[in-house]
């Protein structure tokens, strides 16, 4: 099936559930037993962690934050938040956010589950984390694939609110960038 918008599809659907599967063991074996609230950080991770959640047959608490640090096809340094954590105490949180670029989102968020929340542990999974130089450096204990240093789109990631709903992972068009 073609994409509108899409120079070329870089994990489709079959590929990304059958990822999902080995991230999701991953995650029950670790916290079978244990008191876990997932923390989604949206809106890009919606479909990562609808999906995943639906692997993990575990007891949970599922729990979002809204974090922004991008305009366009730019990241900039500053995050900011819409909401507030959920309790933490006495928890093990399970941040997940689509992807790991700069690390500045990440670091942000998990410095804030920490100082606010007081969980038990805190751990990350991301979709995606492209190979590069962070600005803030992150370690992501579950991450999906890597990736070369591109723009991508689909899957809940986003060109200028546009492209969450493709169902495949790609790198966008740059002819659509600025415009499309
Ligand atoms: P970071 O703070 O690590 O630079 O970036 C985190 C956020 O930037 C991600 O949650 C995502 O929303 C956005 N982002 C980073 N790289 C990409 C990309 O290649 N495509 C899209 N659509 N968003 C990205
Ligand atoms: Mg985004």
């Amino acid at each position: 099936m073609r994409h509108p918008g899409l120079q070329r599809v870089l994990f489709d659907e079959a590929a990304i559930a059958a990822r999902l599967d080995e991230m999701a063991a991953g995650i029950t074996a670790f916290y079978d037993g244990k008191p876990l609230t997932v923390l989604a950080i949206l809106n890009g991770s919606l479909i990562f962690a609808a999906d995943l959640l639906r692997r993990l047959p575990i007891p949970l608490r599922f729990e979002s934050l809204g974090a922004a640090s991008y305009r366009g096809a730019v990241s900039g340094g500053t995050v900011t938040f819409k909401g507030g954590l959920p309790p933490l105490a006495g928890r093990h949180a399970l941040i997940l956010d689509d992807i790991l670029d700069t690390g500045c989102t990440l670091h942000a968020v998990r410095r804030k589950v920490l100082a606010e929340g007081g969980p038990l542990s805190v751990r990350t999974a991301v979709l995606l984390r492209k190979r590069k130089t962070r600005i803030e450096p992150f370690h992501a204990e579950y991450a999906g694939f890597e990736i070369d240093d591109e723009f991508v789109v689909g899957y809940g990631l986003d060109y200028d609110g546009r492209y969450r709903n493709l169902p495949v992972i790609g790198v966008l068009d740059p002819a659509r960038r600025g415009g499309g």
